[in-house]
């Protein structure tokens, strides 16, 4: 019997526990715990690695993203009311940040090649009252950043990018970060640049974005009982700083692994019921590898019962969550028909030649 768990999170952090373990005990020992050297290092290596002048780091993705915009309305770039366009088929969090801020979601429906925004149909959802895209790199899958910018440079829109998924992506070599008016980055444990703990940043290359976002975090304050701005506590704290220092140096090497793992799924699993995905190449990271199965449930147990986990990104559309009753009963039919059939193979960093060949092998058997 096979045993392919859908992430082996132990695993993955069990091969640099010495480096993680030795970064951990400089910080316990320097008596320095929240906003220091080790913050501000990482702080810089992961701009350095984005491309962009600045990365700031905060508590989880969700307030990157909440803050860049809070950013936005305190420099007088955007104000209540004013509408975003997000996909319709992302995860939740990139709604909850536009709403958060008292802005307006216009969901758009993507590409169902790609799953990510489709650019044609944003240029469409544009009304007078629009002012910013919110595109999503879904599943470590750089969108359509080229398409996405000319639209937003042709209606003087501004651009978030949410990166939560696509640390190192890139088009024409320009990363995930990097495309963006400000880009959200997540750390959380699962994701493909994953702390111990929550923990997330912004990239720009504004020096207000950035300078705003780093007195956002602080209660507003940049100077010590001196408060600008009505800011909240969102703060990297500098353990999973220097746990994420550790991890970015080797991204690239995971990065790798899961691009070999995704080829070889793409040229073993050749069974008609399965959609795969369109490989991308550096456009891609595989934050996920994600197919879609009309059966999808029954595909599910067959692989369950092979030994295979697999998880579902994402089986409720955020139209259809109580959340936003509101839009309960619209019609959003791509997003509709991927939550419903959609599943994510097991892909990782640690994911072995065996435990691939075990995955095809079971994708290969279904008879559906
Ligand atoms: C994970 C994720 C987030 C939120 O990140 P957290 O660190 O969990 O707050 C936002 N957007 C997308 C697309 C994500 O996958």
């Amino acid at each position: 019997m096979n045993n392919v768990p859908f992430l082996d999170l132990k695993g993955i952090n069990a091969q640099y526990r010495d480096e993680l373990i030795a970064a951990c005990t400089k910080v316990v020992d320097s008596g320095w715990y929240i906003m220091g050297n080790e913050l501000a290092q990482f702080e810089q290596e992961f701009a350095n690695y984005c491309g962009t002048r600045y990365s700031v780091g905060v508590a989880n993705g969700l307030d990157a993203l909440i803050l860049t915009l809070r950013a936005w309305k305190e420099l007088g770039k955007l104000k209540d009311g004013d509408e975003v366009i997000v996909p319709s088929n992302t995860y939740i969090a990139s709604i909850l940040a536009i709403s958060a801020n008292n802005l307006v979601p216009v969901l758009v429906e993507p590409d169902l090649a790609s799953y990510n925004l489709c650019p044609v149909k944003a240029a469409a959802a544009i009304t007078l009252k629009t002012r910013a895209i919110l595109p999503v790199h879904l599943y470590g899958q750089l969108a359509d950043m080229p398409a996405i910018m000319d639209i937003a440079q042709r209606y003087n829109l501004l651009v978030l990018e949410d990166s939560a998924q696509a640390h190192g992506a890139s088009i024409d070599g320009k990363k995930a970060g990097n495309w963006g008016d400000a880009s959200g980055f997540s750390f959380y444990p699962g994701k493909n640049l994953g702390a111990l703990g929550d923990a997330g940043a912004v990239t720009t290359n504004d020096d207000e974005l950035a300078e705003t976002l780093r007195a956002l975090r602080n209660y507003g304050s940049l100077e010590k009982y001196k408060n600008l701005f009505q800011g909240m506590n969102s703060r990297l704290d500098e353990i999973q700083a220097a746990m994420l220092s550790v991890k970015l140096k080797h991204l690239d090497t995971e990065i790798a692994h899961r691009r070999k793992v995704a080829a070889t799924y793409l040229a073993g699993i050749n069974n008609t019921a399965i959609i795969l995905p369109t490989p991308h190449d550096e456009a891609h990271v595989w934050h996920v590898f994600v197919i879609r199965c009309e059966q999808r449930e029954a595909l599910q147990k067959h692989l369950l019962d092979s030994g295979i986990q697999t998880l579902i990104h994402y089986p409720i559309p955020p139209h259809q969550q109580q959340a936003y009753r509101e839009w309960n009963m619209d019609s959003y039919p791509l997003a509709e028909l991927i939550h419903q059939q959609v599943i994510s193979l097991p892909i990782g960093p640690t994911i072995t030649d065996e435990q691939v060949i075990a995955v095809i092998k079971a994708c290969n058997s279904y008879k559906g």
